[in-house]
């Protein structure tokens, strides 16, 4: 299914989004007693964010954050993603990741993106479907999408990543 296009009162408000969030990144920092750490690397705009998570030993991620350089879209996602997933499941990471991918690529728009993630999500969704607007603009996609593999290499154990595999 392809999403319907984004109507100018949208784009605006996820304009308004990103901007506050480029300009005032929350948990711009490192987790104390982390769990986990990863770089991700994004060559084609010079992004580099390096996330540090700590999850407890039942699976719950206590903490994330992130610290980094980039565009102002990749500093907005890492921001709403360290938001949206602090206290929640390392399966939901997981959930979430799917669902901002497919919302950056255009497969599916906010509302099919709820359906796909727990009832609470759905605020997160709201704010992470401003970083919709890059579908149009396919290096901006890894721009928006790179603090997320940062973090899924961060769970997975691996200390490196990039978007040029
Ligand atoms: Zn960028």
């Amino acid at each position: 299914m392809i999403a319907a296009p984004l109507t100018d009162d949208l784009r605006t408000l996820y304009q308004e989004v990103i901007l506050d969030h480029g300009k005032h990144p929350r948990n711009l920092r490192i987790v104390e007693h982390h769990t986990c750490k990863a770089q991700g690397n994004n060559p084609m705009c010079g992004d580099r964010v390096t996330v540090t998570a700590r999850v407890s030993p039942d699976g719950v991620l206590e903490d994330v954050a992130f610290e980094g350089k980039g565009c102002a879209i990749s500093i907005a996602s890492a921001s709403m993603m360290s938001e949206a997933l602090a206290g929640q499941k390392v399966a939901v990471a997981h959930q979430l990741f799917t669902a901002v991918h497919d919302l950056c690529v255009g497969k599916i728009d906010a509302d099919q993106a709820k359906a796909t993630v727990a009832a609470d999500l759905g605020d997160s969704i709201d704010k992470l479907a401003s970083l919709s607007g890059v579908r149009q603009f396919p290096v901006r996609v890894k721009c928006a999408t790179l603090p997320w593999h940062a973090l899924i290499s961060c769970l997975d154990g691996k200390p490196q990543t990039t978007t040029e595999k």
